[in-house]
């Protein structure tokens, strides 16, 4: 499932309860393409946004912006959510809700439980046999009362929720019992809030040279998700690393950026691009020859086009190549073929090193070095 396809949609807010729904019923929504062969494993380790497989933010909130949010809560639910209380059984307001909506946490907006997982247990409190995506929720272990329970926390806010035990329904045997104080529940049909809808990811393809270093320097970028390594804009199917590196498929050595067009913009990640390599040299970069090593920025619509050609001539027009003249090739991106699973995320693994000045990357992105 293309995860940017469906947060196109979720842009409309009244529709993404039933979206939020719809995640819950697949269970963990798998968020890479499947239809392209190999596949490359999770978020890079250097991401610095963390986006849940239902296409969530669960960037863990900084301690200050949590402060901010619980400060605007009723008494009871700050009670509950920032110092583990547990309301009385009976009492919330959600125990006898059997209306089909979301439940999102009460001090950030994630949201945490569907309707069509929720149960009466006969414990007074808020039940659900399975949350909206496991990784929404923190568990941690709670020996207060003298008893060691499961504590359950949001991940993105830290509130504390309830505990969950295993005495549950079918199929799970878990029971998530939460606290109505600690959630907020929205009814089908209503909109959702921002802080409650899925992120608005968006997609860019750039080939500079071999891919790790690549990969690496556009993971440091704030507001990239994800960064991965692949073959590109070739004339077979699936290739393999030998047969790229033979120079006879057309492909070229390419990463794909996922990207939260409110946090950063396709025109800097484009910038970016001619910060960390160069341009001017034909089928080449560093040490690396042929034209799986050439400069190119491969756009998946019209906006993007126009984009990288505007920066492109005014980088030729006024920029820091001196004169000489900018290679890179703009065109439409094709299929995206995932590189084996040793070279993702290489950089980070071997701690090797590449064409790519790591320290220029840093700079580039904003970043100090360490
Ligand atoms: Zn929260």
């Amino acid at each position: 499932m293309r995860r940017s396809t469906s947060n196109l949609v979720a842009g409309t807010s009244v529709i993404a309860v039933a979206l939020a729904l719809a995640a819950a019923r697949v269970g963990h929504v798998a968020s890479k393409e499947s239809s392209m062969g190999r596949e490359p494993t999770g978020q890079t380790g250097v991401a610095n946004i963390r986006v849940s497989p239902s296409g969530y933010d669960i960037t863990p909130l900084p301690p200050e912006r949590v402060a901010a949010l619980a400060a605007t809560l009723d008494p009871e639910a700050y009670r509950v959510t920032q110092h583990a209380g547990t309301e009385p059984a009976f009492c919330g307001n959600l125990v006898d809700n059997h209306r089909e909506g979301v439940y999102t946490c009460v001090v950030c907006g994630l949201p945490l439980f569907a309707s069509e997982h929720k149960f009466d247990s006969g414990t007074g409190w808020p039940s659900f046999f399975r949350p909206l995506d496991g990784t929404h929720l923190v568990e941690r272990i709670d020996r207060s009362h003298a008893m060691v329970r499961t504590e359950i926390l949001c991940a993105r806010c830290g509130a504390h929720l309830g505990h969950v035990f295993a005495d549950g329904p079918r199929p799970t045997g878990q029971r998530y019992c939460v606290n109505s104080a600690a959630l907020a529940f929205h009814e089908v049909g209503t909109p959702l809030p921002p802080e409650s809808q899925p992120l608005a990811l968006a997609t860019a393809y750039f080939a500079a040279g071999c891919f790790w270093g690549v990969e690496y320097a556009f993971s440091l970028v704030p507001g990239v998700v994800d960064v991965a390594s692949g073959y590109q804009n070739g004339h077979t199917a699936n290739p393999t690393y030998r047969e790229v590196c033979s120079d006879t498929t057309g492909h070229a050595e390419a990463v794909k950026v996922t990207f939260d067009p409110a946090r950063v913009s396709y025109e800097t990640l484009v910038r970016f691009f001619f910060e960390i390599h160069d341009p001017t040299t034909l089928n080449r970069q560093g040490p690396d020859v042929g034209s799986q090593y050439r400069s190119a920025i491969f756009t998946v619509d019209e906006g993007q086009r126009e984009t990288a050609l505007r920066v492109m001539a005014e980088l030729s027009a006024s920029g820091p190549f001196r004169g000489r003249r900018i290679v890179t090739a703009v065109e439409p991106a094709g299929p995206f073929w995932p590189a084996e699973e040793y070279h993702q995320d290489y950089i980070e693994k071997t701690g090797r090193a590449c064409h790519i000045d790591i320290a220029a990357a840093r700079r580039a992105a904003g970043i100090a070095d360490p």
